[in-house]
């Protein structure tokens, strides 16, 4: 099925049953990434955020879940999983939650806490990180719901962007789970900057909706000099999105993107649209003022789920990150010099 059939879909789906069943309806349209089609699964997801922040927020992970799990097949690490459900993917850490894994008789059980964790309470699945010694950290697949010992913590959801996506902590007791991998895999595995970028597509589809209401703004009123400024410094900004992230499909696909060149890649790329995507925000912001702001429901929500949505990067610290490569590497700059693109 075309993109053009997936995003009239797409147009008429705002929660997320209905983005659920909109992947459900639309295999073809979001393929795994590294397989030949990744720049189609990117502009799948970049239109659908341009449509919709939350239903691209409720696919990209469930997605990523499914892509992960491939990859772990591919990889030679097949998990024997009852198939289907809604998937999401819980990594992250924070101060004083720490998530353990230990061997029982019967399998593994996870015990402590995570945080963000989008939609646990009304997901099937995740993929969960997990302390599995002091210093290492496993992949497991767990069955969500009090059932398995898993409960969404009361913690009130109070954003004003993604608001239909609570993202608080879960706490795991004595949770039956799979390894997926080795430990580090999920961390060392060529996919987690492959959707890392897929991530940056998302905001980018995000940063084009707010483009395409600055647009319309245009087109309603007669531009001076400084609306031409604000259009062309978006148009610009939004190209910029698009080549990088192109170009990094291909790399992906043609197996460039692996190890350390696909870690670095992905520093890039999210540092690109992330800058680019906070720049359309703020030249939309001083175009049309406030009003849309305040009195248009569809404009004042996709402001804030961008910039919630943007918050997952780590801004300054990507930039270190990527700054340390860059001096580690002897980076050329895409020009020779030294031993790296
Ligand atoms: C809406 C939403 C949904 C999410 N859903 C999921 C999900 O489903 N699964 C998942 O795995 N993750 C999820 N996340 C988490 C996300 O992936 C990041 O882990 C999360 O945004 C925390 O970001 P961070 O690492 O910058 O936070 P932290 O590392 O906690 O940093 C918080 C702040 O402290 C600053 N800081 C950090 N270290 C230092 C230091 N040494 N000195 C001074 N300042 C410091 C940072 O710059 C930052 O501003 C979600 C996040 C959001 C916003």
């Amino acid at each position: 099925m075309s993109l053009t059939a997936l995003l009239a879909d797409a147009a008429t789906v705002h929660d997320v049953d209905g983005a659920f069943a909109l992947a459900d309806r639309h295999p073809d349209a979001f393929p795994v990434p590294g397989c030949g089609r990744t720049w189609s699964l990117w502009q799948a997801l970049a239109a659908v955020a341009a449509t919709d922040l939350t239903v691209a927020r409720v696919l990209e992970p469930h997605l990523d879940a499914l892509a992960i799990l491939a990859e772990a097949d591919r990889a030679g690490h097949p998990v024997d999983l009852a198939g289907g459900g809604r998937w999401g993917v819980f990594a992250a850490e924070g101060p004083g939650m720490r998530l353990e894994a230990h061997a029982s008789p019967d399998g593994i059980r996870l015990t402590g806490r995570k945080p963000w964790c989008s939609l646990a309470g009304s997901l099937d699945h995740a993929l969960v990180t997990a302390w599995c010694g002091p210093t290492q950290r496993s992949l497991y697949a767990v069955g969500l719901g009090r059932a398995n010992g898993v409960t969404v913590d009361g913690t009130p959801w109070l954003a004003r962007g993604l608001a239909e996506v609570p993202s608080g902590p879960v706490t795991f007791e004595q949770s039956r789970a799979v390894a997926v991998g080795p430990p580090g895999w999920y961390l060392e595995r060529p996919g987690f900057a492959w959707g890392g970028m897929g991530v940056a597509a998302i905001w980018y589809g995000g940063a084009v909706g707010l483009a395409r209401r600055l647009l319309q703004g245009a087109r309603t009123r007669e531009p001076d000099q400084v609306g031409l400024v604000h259009l062309g410094a978006a148009d610009a900004a939004l190209h910029a999105c698009r080549t990088v992230l192109a170009d990094a499909a291909g790399r992906v696909d043609d197996g460039s993107a692996d190890g350390a060149d696909g870690a670095a890649l992905a520093l890039r790329v999210r540092q690109v649209v992330a800058r680019a995507a906070e720049q359309v925000q703020t030249r939309v912001d001083h175009a049309l003022g406030p009003a849309p702001l305040a009195l248009e429901e569809d404009h004042a929500r996709r402001m804030a789920d961008l910039h919630l949505y943007l918050r997952q990067e780590h801004a300054e610290r990507d930039q270190a990150a990527l700054g340390r490569l860059v001096l580690d590497r002897a980076c050329g700059f895409g020009l020779g010099e030294g031993t790296q693109a």
